[in-house]
């Protein structure tokens, strides 16, 4: 199979990740390419990202405080405006009910994206729930959003986006060229400070070899996926179009 390359650049796209620093390993150089030629950003993450620690005597109350201003960060860094949802559930324990499916609904129908960006919910052997009920929320948020009897409590317009792209995707189709902004999606990674030990394996954020050895993977990575359609360096995604 031949993936797909390069949507058109949207206007708006928003991407929905269950923790901070997940919209920037599934889809940073993307949505900096995007931000780049002017389509305007949003990221909804779901949890409060509370577990995102390996010190047991971690303020957890406070990490929360500094992973959303970290995950501000990222976005300014991609090029956005740094203005992100948070809808605060707790780390380890997000759940696709319709509670939640009915605030991604909400967030989906005021921003009005053209595209909708989320993990792959389908992908085997996932091991973290949040993940997989965050991709969930993305797919069935999309559908509540798109139809008018969907949380009429909303008060809000119906919309429906064009496509929607599943980042760490099981069977990957299409893949967007991220040659020229691989820099920003480290950087943006990089703002997720508080993360460095435990998902990008620097100890040391004044070490240049650790941080060489993470930016030698995230470059490997982007390859693998750019080798899907020929490119050098891409971000590999299943894309849904028939919305
Ligand atoms: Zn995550």
């Amino acid at each position: 199979m031949v993936a797909s390359t390069d949507l058109a650049v949207p206007a708006r796209a928003m991407a929905i990740a269950a923790h901070p620093d997940d919209v920037e390993f599934g889809a940073g150089g993307t949505l900096a390419k995007w931000a780049a030629a002017g389509c305007q950003v949003q990221h909804v993450i779901c949890t409060d990202g509370s577990k995102g620690s390996w010190d047991p005597d971690e303020d957890v109350a406070k990490l929360v405080l500094t992973r959303q201003a970290e995950q501000r960060d990222a976005s300014r860094r991609l090029g956005a405006s740094g203005d992100v949802v948070f809808l605060g559930w707790p780390d380890g324990e997000l759940e696709s009910g319709t509670r939640q499916r009915s605030q991604i609904a909400g967030a989906i129908r005021r921003f009005r994206p053209d595209v909708v960006l989320g993990h792959d919910p389908w992908r085997r052997y996932r091991l973290h729930p949040d993940h997989r009920h965050a991709g969930y929320l993305a797919v069935e948020g999309v559908v509540a959003a798109r139809d008018p009897h969907f949380f009429p409590e909303q008060a809000l317009p119906h919309h429906r986006p064009a496509t929607l792209l599943l980042f760490e995707a099981d069977e990957p189709d299409h893949v967007e060229d991220v040659s020229g902004f691989v820099d920003d999606k480290i950087a943006a990674l990089l703002a997720h400070r508080s993360q460095l030990r435990s998902t990008m394996r620097v100890d040391d954020p004044a070490s240049t070899s650790q941080l060489e050895q993470f930016r030698s993977e995230v470059f490997a990575v982007l390859r693998e996926h750019g080798a899907l359609a020929g490119l050098t360096h891409g971000e590999a995604f299943k894309a849904i179009t028939d919305l």
